[in-house]
C-alpha cells in the first residue's frame, strides 16, 4: 500500500518507520511511505505555509497553495488515491473504516493539518474523506496518521503472523479479554485457575465471559450494537443477563 503524507514535521513519521509491526511491515514491502513538507512549495525566504484567519480570532490557518502544490506533485508521481485529511469535526474513526483500507490495500494520500486548521477551499477542492481520532483537540494532525496508517498496516496480510488480529478487540464487536503471562504467581497474585488447566473449552468460554463482561462495563453501547448483529449467542445473553443482576444486587 503506498502512502504519501503531506507534513510540516516529516521526522516525527519515524515513529511509525523505524519501531515494531509498523517499521518490519514497511522493510518487507508491504506498505512504503513517501513525505511531502508543503514548505517546499513556498517562494518566500521564511517559507511561509501558514498565515492569519479572515474574521479574526486566534491562531494561524494553513494556506491552500502549497498544500495544493503538494497533492498535484503527489498525483504527478503517480498516487491517485484517496485524499483523507484529520480534523476533531470529522468522522470518528472506527475499526470498520479501518479494516476497509486495509483490505482495500490502495494507495492514500494524508494531509496533515496544525495551528487551527487549513483553509476550507483546499478541503472542499481535494479532501475526499476527514477523520477524527477521538473527542480531544491534538496539536496536528501526524499523530492521527500515525493512528490511522499503524491501526491499517497491522492488518495488512503478512504483517502479523498469529491470529492475533482476528481476535483482539472490535474484531468479534467486543472487547478483548485480559491476558496473562509467566510468571504463574506475581506480588501474590495468581493467573486465574482456568487459564492453567489446559482444558480448551473451558478456558474458551472464560475468555468469552471476560470480553462480555468488559465490553458490558466499559462500553455498554458495543453489546447493544453486538446484538443488533446479531453477534451475540443465546449463552452470551444468558451471561449477561446474569451479570447484570450481579450488578443490580451489588
Ligand atoms: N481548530 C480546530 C478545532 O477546534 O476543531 C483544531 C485544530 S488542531 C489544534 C490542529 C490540527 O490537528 C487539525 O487541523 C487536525 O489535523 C489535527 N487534529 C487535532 N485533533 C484531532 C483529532 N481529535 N482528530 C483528528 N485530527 C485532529
Amino acid at each position: 500500500m503506498r502512502v504519501d503524507v503531506i507534513t510540516i514535521f516529516e521526522e516525527m513519521f519515524s515513529a511509525i518507520t523505524e519501531y515494531g509491526i509498523t517499521s518490519r511491515a514497511l522493510k518487507n514491502k508491504l506498505w512504503s511511505i513517501n513525505c511531502w513538507n508543503p514548505r517546499a512549495f513556498t517562494h518566500d525566504l521564511h517559507k511561509t505555509v501558514d498565515d492569519r484567519p479572515f474574521g479574526g480570532g486566534p491562531g494561524m490557518i494553513l494556506m491552500a497553495e502549497p498544500l495544493a502544490q503538494a497533492v498535484e506533485k503527489i498525483r504527478e508521481s503517480g498516487n491517485n488515491g484517496k485524499i483523507i485529511s484529520f480534523s476533531p469535526t470529522g468522522k470518528r474513526l472506527e475499526d470498520a473504516d479501518v479494516k476497509k483500507f486495509a483490505e482495500d490495500d490502495l494507495p492514500l494520500v494524508f494531509v496533515c493539518g496544525r495551528y487551527e486548521g487549513i483553509d476550507q477551499r483546499f478541503l472542499d477542492t481535494f479532501v475526499d474523506e476527514t477523520y477524527s481520532i477521538g473527542d480531544y483537540v491534538l496539536s496536528g494532525g501526524e499523530l492521527p496518521a500515525m493512528v490511522m496508517l499503524d491501526a491499517i498496516v497491522r492488518r495488512l496480510p503478512g504483517a502479523i503472523k498469529d491470529l492475533s488480529a482476528t481476535d483482539e478487540s472490535f474484531s468479534t464487536g467486543l472487547l478483548d479479554a485480559p491476558h496473562y503471562t509467566r510468571p504463574e504467581r506475581w506480588r501474590g497474585q495468581a493467573v486465574p485457575e482456568v487459564l492453567m488447566s489446559g482444558h480448551h473449552e473451558n478456558i474458551k468460554e472464560w475468555t468469552r465471559h471476560q470480553a462480555l463482561q468488559i465490553t458490558a462495563t466499559n462500553r455498554p453501547e458495543l453489546i447493544k450494537i453486538a446484538r443488533s448483529k446479531n453477534q451475540l449467542s443465546k449463552k452470551d445473553e444468558k451471561f449477561l443477563e446474569l451479570l447484570l443482576k450481579s450488578q443490580q444486587v451489588s
